[in-house]
């Protein structure tokens, strides 16, 4: 029999499995079994349109065998089976849906970092190795005579043969490892550490599990002496009820969390477990989770939105994309209702009106939990807000702005009154009596836009700023459009209405008598900017940048970064001088004494603008050997 390698990646986490850098053990069991469930659902599935099958099923479940002698931990299944094919595809490669990100992963990253990921990946099989020292697979397709041993000591490889075995199904016969110091392996061959360690992690498990368990018992008639003796009895070790059917009261955050990470590849808890109960125009139950990190791959294409759907307890589709608006893609959990027919095909299930009215409440009932966690945990949704606030950004403009009444109360900035995030009806509603617009200002971070020179006059004012510090933000800004009759009004707008009348005219004048001055600095700095201009909105600061056009300076760095090499937009950049500072009176003082000496402080001015607004300065030779030239 030849052995067969395990493919390049599966071979790499085999190993890290192997060398045990994930600490928690114990969870081989409850991947082994969850497999094991699926297996047994996906055969109920079959069996519910398929006759010949359902005639000849048994009883469907788990059974849990161990042999101390030989030191095997046995769980058998009588689900769907394995053929040759899928033996191959299934238990030799990692589920290939991670596998590549995984792979990649794995050659950047450190080891901590694998094991921190290896959960998020279709890869519970290989957690066995964990324990056992070689793990034989024995299986048959519930439409095929023919069995097939797949057996596996780790890394070198596996062999795969024909062999005998009466019922459909798998056995997964795992060798447990000696005890080690660190390790007592051991203790995955003993039924009262096995029993607690299944009702703890797979208490909700729908189908019996069961294990042969040795009893103390009295064994004399009634009203003799008692005379005890060890019997051994089949005992179903689950409780079976699905967790989403328990009743709320009954179910505490500890399981739901348990059930939340075994059932969707996460090793943290959730950050918000998001229970329904309806009964209405439609039934359902839903368990519904947000996660506490961002899931890994998210922000790829490969990442599936989507609930479990269930129809009276039965599996019926994995991953039902119309639970889900695309802006909640991050959310986890199961559905399950009554009111669907179990055979719906999936186009049918598409247009459900069934199904659109259970997607419209769930998307009312995340908003609303997401709602009371920003009124009354502020902190905790600023975590959550880190992780999948750009997903509800990318709400209010998608779909030409469709959903943007059902997420603008979500969506929450950082601004200049305080260290906290703020919703835009709570900036209205602290706006001054005499301010017209919502004012904002872009950059890297909060401490850099608050010490950019453009946000001084704001501030003097006494005007709050929402600090835009997100990509995506001005898109945003500009897909809301209005916010309660505000216009939205960046700091250095042209028209910010942050000058009165008076202050207006007299900038004005300024203006106009330093005209030939600015266009000289236009002339001497170039294609770099279109103009230059003498501020009005500059107190202690030199010089900024602002822009004309619909290309604002963070969009361009925004259109930097994408990929391509076509010619990307670029703002129309207008450099704005201080004419109270002293460096203004020196490049005035230089353009009326020594025109090469104020060509050289215009190109330093720039430059510093480009910097502060965070642009590599254009020449960075010629700006050091003038900076050098001045400190002679
Ligand atoms: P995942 O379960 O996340 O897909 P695993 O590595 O745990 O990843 O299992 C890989 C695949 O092997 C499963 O998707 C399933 O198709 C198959 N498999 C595992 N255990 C069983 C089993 N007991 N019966 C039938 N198929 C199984």
């Amino acid at each position: 029999m030849r052995k067969k390698n395990f493919k390049a990646e599966s071979k790499r986490l085999l190993d890290l499995m192997i060398n045990s850098i994930y600490t928690n053990k114990d969870i081989f069991l409850r991947e082994i079994i969850s497999n094991a469930s699926d297996a047994v659902d996906k055969l109920h599935y079959i069996s519910l349109t398929d006759e010949s099958v359902r005639e000849k099923s048994q009883e469907l479940g788990i059974f849990i065998t161990v042999d101390k002698e030989a030191r095997t931990l046995t769980v058998s299944d009588n689900g769907i089976g394995m053929n040759e094919k899928e033996l191959e595809e299934n238990l030799g490669t990692i589920a290939k849906s991670g596998s590549l990100a995984f792979k990649k992963e794995l050659a950047e990253g450190d080891k901590t970092a694998a094991a921190d990921i290896i959960g998020q990946f279709g890869v519970g099989f290989y957690s066995a190795f964990m324990v056992a020292s070689k793990v034989t697979v024995v299986t048959r397709k519930y439409d095929s005579d023919k069995a097939l041993k797949w057996t596996s000591e780790g890394c070198d490889g596996y062999t795969v043969e024909e062999c005998e075995k009466p019922t459909v199904g798998t056995d997964i016969i795992m060798e447990i490892k000696e005890d080690t110091e660190d390790d007592k392996f051991s203790q995955y061959l003993e039924t009262y550490n096995l029993t607690s360690l299944i009702r703890q992690y797979s208490d909700y498990i729908r189908y019996p599990i069961k294990m042969e368990i040795e009893k103390t018992q009295n064994v004399s008639p009634e009203g003799e002496e008692p005379k005890y003796e060890k019997v051994r009895e089949v005992e179903t070790l689950n409780s079976m009820v699905p967790i989403w059917q328990r009743p709320k009261s009954e179910v505490s955050d500890e399981e739901c969390a348990e059930y939340y990470k075994s059932k969707f590849m996460d090793f943290n808890d959730p950050q918000l477990t998001i229970r329904v109960n309806a009964d209405g125009l439609v039934s359902y139950k839903a368990m519904l989770f947000i996660p506490s990190k961002v899931p890994y791959g998210y922000f790829t294409k490969e990442f599936e939105k989507g609930l479990q759907l269930y129809s009276s307890g039965v599996l019926i589709m994995d991953r039902c994309e119309q639970l889900l608006p695309d802006h909640f893609r991050f959310v986890k959990g199961v559905v399950d209702t009554d009111d669907l027919s179990l055979n719906i095909s999936r186009e049918l299930l598409q247009n459900d009106r069934q199904l659109k009215v259970i997607a419209s409440n769930i998307e009312k009932k995340i908003k609303s939990e997401l709602t009371k966690m920003m009124n009354n945990e502020p902190e905790k949704y600023a975590d959550f807000w880190r992780n999948f606030g750009i997903q509800i950004k990318y709400g209010v403009v998608s779909d030409y702005g469709f959903h943007k009444d059902v997420v603008l109360d979500l969506v929450v900035f950082p601004s200049s009154e305080s260290d906290k995030l703020t919703t835009l009806k709570d900036y209205v509603a602290r706006m001054k009596a005499d301010q017209k617009y919502i004012y904002y200002a872009s950059g890297d971070s909060v401490e850099k836009i608050a010490s950019l020179p453009q946000t001084e006059l704001c501030r003097d004012k006494g005007y709050e700023m929402l600090y835009l510090t997100d990509d995506v933000d001005e898109f945003v800004i500009s897909g809301i459009g209005k916010f309660q009759d505000k216009e939205f009004k960046a700091v250095d707008a042209e028209d910010s209405g942050l000058l009165t009348d008076d202050e207006k005219k007299a900038a004005d004048e300024v203006k106009e008598a330093n005209k030939e001055l600015c266009d000289f600095v236009k002339t001497a700095v170039g294609d770099g900017i279109v103009s230059c201009v003498v501020s009005d909105k500059l107190k202690s600061k030199p010089v900024f940048l602002s822009t004309t056009g619909p290309v604002t300076l963070e969009m361009e760095k925004y259109f930097a970064m994408m990929p391509g090499d076509e010619q990307k937009p670029i703002a129309e950049k207008v450099l704005e001088l201080n004419p109270n500072h002293p460096a203004f009176e020196a490049l005035k003082n230089a353009f009326e004494n020594d025109k090469e000496k104020a060509e050289k402080i215009a190109k330093v001015l720039h430059n510093s603008a480009r910097l502060i607004a965070g642009l590599p300065v254009s020449d960075a030779v010629e700006y050091c050997d003038i900076i050098c030239e001045f400190l002679k």
